[in-house]
């Protein structure tokens, strides 16, 4: 039930009949996991705490750095050196304090991967790291829970939504990580400080309209942005039958297949 507070506050949402109080409450009672507090997890989580996603969880075990905040907008100078997971706790509640926030300050592992996810609704993976990528497919396909992935590089971004069942996983698209070293992370390769802050906000859009009920989610399309020209362009995307993860039933995956690939070590770059 939406308080007179939450009337007031989200009273832009209210007047939207694709929202509405129905719709509003839906978003009170969703539970939203965010991987990673960096260039992409600063806006979708500002946009999903003033939004009023009801309870937001970040998971992010490293410290601000001075490098990050060019794009990190969800952080200030004053964070420098401390938690991200703490520091972006602070300031989603100081945003929105009518919402529950659930910092993790741990690392992503097998090991752990399933318990984290299990007490959420939808999983928004905004880390550069594949390990982390695969990781997080894998738990969502066994889950059955709606992942909304975005990658940037330099000056382009790509977003896309996978749903169990309705669509193509991660692993459908890229079967296997590229080899070490094609991939640099943003610190050798660099990122325009406003890229993640657009595919970000692409992924708290698709996370909305997941829980809304609304619009055609990113479910096997693939859109690709490119900032220098302004194009945005869209891949269709169809699941691939022979796929190592969705194409079995997901109790006869193990724990110790998730998230694997020989050399997964190798992949796992700094995150963004
Ligand atoms: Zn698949």
């Amino acid at each position: 039930m939406l308080t007179p507070a939450d009337r007031e506050r989200y009273s832009r949402h209210l007047v939207l009949r694709e929202i509405g109080v129905a719709g509003q409450e839906k978003l009170k009672a969703a539970r939203v996991l965010v991987i990673g507090a960096g260039g992409l997890g600063s806006p979708s989580a500002l946009y999903l705490a003033a939004s009023g996603v009801g309870t937001i969880g970040v998971i992010d075990c490293d410290n601000v750095d001075m490098s990050n905040l060019q794009r990190q907008v969800i952080y200030d100078t004053a964070s420098v050196g401390t938690p991200k997971a703490t520091a972006a706790r602070h300031r989603l509640l100081a945003l929105n304090p009518q919402i529950e926030l659930v910092a993790h300050q741990v690392e992503l592992r097998a090991d752990n991967v399933l318990q984290l996810f299990e007490g959420y609704d939808i999983v928004l993976d905004g880390t550069d790291r594949f390990g982390t990528r695969y990781l997080a497919n894998d738990a969502c396909v066994i889950l059955r829970k709606p992942l909304v992935s975005a990658a940037i590089h330099r000056f382009e971004g790509q977003a896309m939504t996978y749903v169990p069942e309705r669509g193509p996983c991660y692993r459908c698209l890229f079967p296997a990580p590229p080899g070490e070293g094609l991939v640099p992370n943003c610190a050798e390769a660099g990122v325009l400080g406003v890229l993640p802050g657009v595919m970000g906000t692409i992924q708290a859009t698709e996370a909305i309209k997941l829980i809304v009920g609304a619009g055609e989610p990113l479910i096997g399309r693939l859109l690709l942005y490119e900032a220098l020209g302004a194009t945005f362009t869209e891949l269709k995307v169809r699941r691939d039958p022979e796929c190592p993860i969705c194409s079995i039933d997901p109790s006869e995956i193990k724990d110790s297949e998730m998230g694997v690939f020989p050399d997964y070590e190798a992949f796992c770059a700094a995150a963004g």
